[in-house]
């Protein structure tokens, strides 16, 4: 595997958080949560992830970056209230942020990629790249970078591009490389991806993605199914081919190509 971190182009990249201004806040000033409302306790992301493991979450890995991941600094100040509640959210230009239990289950799924699991027994973060198709407010390519040696998340609108390298910015996470492009042709720059999670769901799983993916790699996307129900699927690339899972029924909002 190629294990060399990859170049960024100039044409598709913006600024790399570890690039930000040294003087960058060490704390966001985004939508800041009213003081008094406890958002800024750890005590209020224990209780989601503890409800998340009663879900069903299996992965420790995946709970401690749920943890250190401030939910509420991604969603508008009127909504900050919700950010800890098992819901989706609306992030603007008609987009969601996935409710916290869809994300932990995906990114549990994404986890159990058989590279990974074989690498599993070190600490701190998986070795490996991982694309992430839809930044949308930057939430989940946060809980990724925790999770992840280089993170590469890409966006088709600039509006929330920006908006998730505004909401990120701060938080000075070094290894999540923010693209505004049209994630369907997926990033080949940075592959192979040990992992493809997407956040917008299309007909079919593009062959880009599972070309990009890295043998033992995982793809986990939502996809929409002949009876025209979204279901999650799970893609491991193998010595033997590709195998494909459907799971549950999900929501998500559709992939789409181009960018605007
Ligand atoms: N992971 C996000 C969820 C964003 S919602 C979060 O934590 O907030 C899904 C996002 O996918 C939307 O922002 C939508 O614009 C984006 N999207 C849809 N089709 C896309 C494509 N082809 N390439 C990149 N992004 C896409």
């Amino acid at each position: 595997m190629n294990t060399q971190r990859p170049r960024f182009p100039a044409s598709l990249s913006s600024t790399p958080a570890k690039t930000a201004p040294a003087k960058s806040p060490a704390r966001p000033q985004t939508a800041a949560a009213p003081a008094g409302w406890g958002l800024d306790s750890s005590a209020v992301r224990e209780r989601m992830v503890k409800r998340l493991v009663a879900q069903g979450l299996s992965s420790k890995r995946v709970a401690d970056a749920l943890r250190q991941v401030e939910r509420h600094r991604f969603v508008d100040s009127a909504l900050v209230n919700q950010a800890y509640e098992d819901t989706s959210l609306p992030i603007g230009l008609g987009q969601t942020i996935s409710k916290p239990n869809v994300v932990g289950r995906m990114l549990d799924l994404l986890v159990q990629a058989r590279a990974l699991t074989e690498a599993a027994s070190t600490t701190g973060r998986l070795p490996g790249r991982v694309l992430e198709v839809g930044t949308g407010c930057g939430y989940q390519a946060a809980v990724l970078s925790h999770l992840f040696g280089e993170v590469y998340s890409m966006e088709r609108l600039k509006g929330l591009h920006e908006k998730a390298r505004d909401n990120l910015r701060a938080f000075r996470l070094a290894n999540v490389h923010l693209l505004l492009g049209d994630g369907m042709l997926g990033f080949v720059r940075g592959a192979p991806y040990v992992g493809i999670i997407a956040a917008a769901g299309g007909d079919d799983i593009p062959l880009t993605w599972t070309d990009q993916l890295a043998l033992g790699g995982r793809l986990v996307a939502p996809c929409t199914q002949k009876n025209g129900q979204q279901a999650l699927v799970v893609v491991d690339k193998t010595e033997d081919g590709l195998k494909q899972t459907v799971l549950e029924a999900v929501h998500f909002v559709p992939l789409k190509s181009g960018l605007a």
